[in-house]
């Protein structure tokens, strides 16, 4: 007998999946919310705080100077390794990721949409020149020697914890093409996802036989929105998450498992 979930799984021919911060946690890259889906620490920089002022900036760089070797060497992990293999299954419409650490596109995954965008690169929001973030990261440290230096511990979004320090001397590397402000390339809280990408996702949605949350409380409403539309037109909506999510009511099928563990069936024996 197959699982529950295997079964919902195999009965779609083309899946929609949305992935959260539950795919990522065994990579080492820890998740924001509890499982009631409150928040763990401090919500994260808005928008509006980091283009509008130079001391939030401040303080989002050097703690992103320390926090991302260990993000960006992030692996992986077994989640990702399933849902490469449901697409090479043939059965994925698309899969649709409100994580920003592209380990789906390193696991092989290939039809993958970033809804909040990207960290390993960095947007100039003046002439939208891209960076790499590994780039940056050495124009952080030539701007700011020592600063690496510091032990801190790691929070969601290659962020450090850093309490009460003092970042009025840290120097925050402008575009060197226009001199405007230089943001990561992802969707902050307090900030839309560009209607083009929103526009994509709905195309695939209108597609999709079923939809498969994996790894995601769905408290954000840019993905939230997406299984509600789903929802209203009659599909099958299927979660593998741990905690409880904001779409209990609209699910025909909840799995609250590891979520490697209960997509392993689709990994190649
Ligand atoms: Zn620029």
């Amino acid at each position: 007998m197959p699982s529950p979930l295997a079964a919902f799984i195999d009965r779609a021919q083309r899946l929609f999946v949305l992935t959260g911060a539950g795919c990522s946690t065994d990579s080492g890259i820890p998740d924001y919310r509890d499982a009631d889906g409150q928040w763990k620490r401090t919500p994260p920089v808005t928008y509006q705080a980091f283009m509008g002022e130079p001391a939030t900036r401040q303080r989002y760089w050097a703690r992103s100077l320390l926090g991302w070797p260990r993000f960006g060497q992030a692996q992986p992990n077994g989640t990702h390794a399933a849902l490469a293999a449901l697409e090479a299954r043939g059965q994925l419409e698309v899969l649709l990721t409100q994580n920003v650490d592209r380990l789906h596109q390193r696991a092989g995954s290939r039809a993958v949409i970033d809804l909040h965008g990207r960290l390993d690169q960095i947007r100039c929001m003046g002439c939208e020149l891209r960076i790499p973030r590994e780039d940056f990261q050495h124009l952080l440290l030539a701007h700011n020697p020592g600063w690496d230096q510091l032990e801190a511990a790691q929070a969601p979004d290659g962020d450090a914890d850093l309490d009460d320090m003092d970042f009025s001397s840290f120097q925050v590397p402008a575009c060197p093409h226009c001199g405007s402000i230089l943001k990561p390339d992802v969707v902050f809280f307090g900030e839309s996802v560009p209607r083009d990408r929103v526009a994509a996702v709905q195309a695939h949605l209108a597609q999709a036989d079923a939809v498969l949350v994996v790894g995601s409380s769905l408290m954000v409403y840019s993905g939230f929105r997406f299984v509600q539309a789903a929802a209203s037109a009659g599909l099958p909506v299927a979660a593998l998450n741990l905690g409880r999510t904001r779409a209990d009511a609209l699910l025909n099928l909840k799995i609250a498992e590891p979520c490697a563990e209960a997509l392993a069936f689709l990994l190649p024996a």
